[in-house]
């Protein structure tokens, strides 16, 4: 589904590179892990697959392909060239990519009502889900709530991000990143801000409706001990670069990197 290859992404005029060399798969149904500590890169990873770098933030070198539709490198294409095609790029990936994002308050809109920002994300997909009118729309928001594990989700719709719990907020950030049936879904440390026991709850649930689905998971997350219940495969990054990757159970009971050794001893 995701080919990532050699991919390199630097910042600043004199740029400096925070990830290097990292090269993985993901495969059509599969969850995989990325874990590693603050700083390591993680996020970065996930703005340069969904063509949505921070700041100055590009790629210098390298690839992302979403099921062969390779993404621009800086090494063969003039800025410009590089600036429409990126742009083109996220249309495409905006449609198949969700992105369940780090921080809920930074990524709802705090002054529309909750089920009209899901209506929105319905909305952008109307050639697949044939949802043509508000008024069609309407059941399948409450729905998707619902599925979020939202009670009385049809009153709460008709309320504002504020008026809802952290956890809450979290779970809304799922209902509508699933909105629009991407076939990736990219969790970047989701409930990093909740206490660990909704956490739990929330990750469980969101492992409940991808694997329903059959929707490909990158989970990201710098809790070794998350990423291994939940995941096929786990990619362990250190300063920019990937040092291993194996199953949960070869990267718990046999770390060949020195990193993830101390990782797991660290881990509970
Ligand atoms: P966390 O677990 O804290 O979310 P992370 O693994 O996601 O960390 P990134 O956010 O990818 O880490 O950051 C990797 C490196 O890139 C860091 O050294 C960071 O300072 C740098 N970086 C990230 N965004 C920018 C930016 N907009 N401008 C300059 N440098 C940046
Ligand atoms: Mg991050």
């Amino acid at each position: 589904l995701l080919a990532v290859r050699d991919l390199e992404v630097s910042f600043g005029e004199d740029p400096v590179a925070v990830v290097h060399r990292v090269s993985f798969d993901l495969f059509p149904g599969e969850r995989v892990a990325i874990v590693g500590q603050s700083g390591s890169g993680k996020s970065t990873i996930v703005g340069a697959i969904l063509g949505l770098l921070p700041g100055d933030g590009r790629i210098t070198n390298g690839s992302v392909s979403l099921h062969g539709s390779v993404s621009p490198g800086a090494a063969h294409a003039t800025l410009e060239l590089q600036a429409a095609s990126e742009k083109r790029m996220r249309g495409i990936r905006g449609r198949r990519i969700g992105l369940v994002p780090q921080d809920p308050a930074s990524n709802l809109n705090p002054s529309m009502k909750v089920g009209a920002q899901i209506d929105d994300a319905l909305a952008g997909n109307v050639a697949r889900n044939g949802l043509r009118t508000r008024a069609a729309r309407q059941d399948r928001v409450v729905e998707l709530m619902t599925e979020a594990g939202i009670p009385d989700a049809a009153r709460r719709s008709r309320q504002f991000p504020h008026e809802f719990s952290g956890g809450m907020r979290q779970r809304m950030l799922i209902a509508i990143a699933l909105a629009s049936e991407p076939e990736l879904l990219i969790a970047d440390e989701p409930t990093s801000a909740l206490d660990v026991t909704v956490q739990r709850q929330i990750l469980n649930h969101l492992q409940a409706l991808v694997d329903a689905r059959g929707t490909t998971l990158l989970f990201i997350t710098h809790d070794l001990g998350l990423a291994a219940d939940r995941t096929d495969r786990i990619i362990v990054m250190s300063e920019g670069e990937i040092v291993e990757i194996g199953t949960p159970r070869e990267i718990l009971l046999n770390p060949q990197h020195e990193y993830t050794k101390r990782l797991v001893a660290a881990a509970p």
